[in-house]
């Protein structure tokens, strides 16, 4: 399988449609609110078009495509290639290679949108400066699908159809042409644009590595919060086929949730979970890989024997949760259904509050 492979060259086509989109947001927009005025109905298709485009990227491009994290019905992959190409983001097929390299190659070279090329290459100088190779012999499981195809290969007619056309169409039904193109084409363009750039760029620089502390990719509620929910980015990049990004209750994932709901009608299936016991053993070394490594700063004497000790408390913890899962595949004879998760909770404390006493740690455990 070969990479994608990136070569610095200004793309001149990329150059000139973000300044055009860029100038008409940042100038049109305050110029139009001031002087027009933006109506109910603007701000309704700017939301709808933020909503259908912005969740064909996360469910359609992202989780469905890239990753083949569930399966959908034809109707959802027809919608998430046509509000997706409305977001002017490439043909998913393209979209869907670059990102499977990104995952794959991720911090090297090979990686399209390599943080260590820094920020700004990372959120969008990849697209200006530079080109890519792309050969698209790791999405060959897309292509075999004629309506993926077809959306790469008349990308613009679908892309202009769906993002300027459609809005467009409403706005001269509705009597705002000019406000659709400002407002639904331009500035949600910008806003869907940007939110999912800074997942390239902020969850590969700000935020916290929960589940694997060597990754550049962190998990950012507040990127979440703009990308229905893909900021979490740390647990995407350690369990990239889930169809979850924000895996616990409280955390923003609007994405997994109507997923979820698709399942519950019909319209998605085998959508792939990753066990909780697996999920929780990446967290738990992720946190003592970070406290070994916070040791290992130290140099007086009794570092050894309370490394002992944590050493000690996480293999009764990690037996804890091999026992809890192993007990979770098995017959359910034992009428306590809730004892080996009350063992692995007790065997999570001690070794947490023994970590958090103790003052040569400079963090706190967070399990
Ligand atoms: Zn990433
Ligand atoms: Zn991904």
């Amino acid at each position: 399988m070969s990479p994608c492979r990136s070569f610095k060259k200004m793309n001149v086509v990329n150059l000139l449609f973000f300044s055009t989109i860029t100038c008409l947001a940042v100038i049109g927009l305050p110029w139009y609110w001031t002087h027009v005025g933006i109506s109910r109905m603007e701000w309704l298709l700017f939301a709808w078009f933020v909503l259908t485009t912005g969740l064909s990227i996360t469910i359609g491009y992202h989780r469905l495509f890239a990753h083949r994290a569930f399966k959908a019905s034809r109707i959802i992959t027809f919608l998430s290639l046509f509000f997706g190409a409305a977001a002017f983001e490439q043909s998913a097929l393209m979209w869907a290679s670059q990102h499977r390299d990104h995952h794959r190659y991720v911090d090297t070279p090979l990686d399209p949108y390599n943080i260590k090329q820094g920020f700004w290459h990372a959120h969008m100088g990849w697209m200006l400066f530079w080109s890519q190779d792309t050969d698209y012999s790791n999405v060959r499981d897309l292509a075999a699908d004629p309506l993926i195809l077809h959306q790469h290969r008349y990308y613009l007619l679908w892309a202009i159809t769906s993002g300027v056309l459609f809005p467009l169409a409403i706005g001269a039904l509705t009597g705002h042409v000019l406000g659709a193109l400002i407002v639904v084409v331009a500035a949600r363009l910008t806003f869907v644009h940007h939110s999912t750039f800074c997942i390239n760029s902020v969850c590969h620089t700000f935020g916290r590595a929960t589940y694997n502390i060597d990754s550049t990719a962190r998990d950012h509620w507040l990127v979440a919060l703009i990308t229905f929910g893909e900021g979490y980015h740390n647990f995407h990049h350690r369990f990239a086929s889930d169809y979850r990004n924000g895996v616990r209750w409280y955390q923003w994932d609007p994405s997994k949730w109507l997923i979820a709901l698709l399942n519950w009608f019909g319209l998605a299936e085998k959508l792939y979970r990753v066990s909780p016991q697996i999920i929780l053993a990446a967290r738990l070394a992720a946190e003592q890989l970070r406290v070994e490594r916070a040791l290992a700063k130290h140099t007086s004497a009794e570092i050894g024997d309370f490394l002992q000790a944590v050493r000690e408390r996480y293999a009764a913890l990690k037996q804890a949760l091999y026992d809890w899962e192993r007990w979770e595949k098995g017959p359910r004879t034992i009428r306590d259904t809730a004892t080996p998760r009350r063992a692995f909770e007790r065997a999570r404390r001690q070794w947490a509050d023994f970590i958090n006493r103790s003052p040569l740690i400079p963090h706190t455990v967070h399990v």
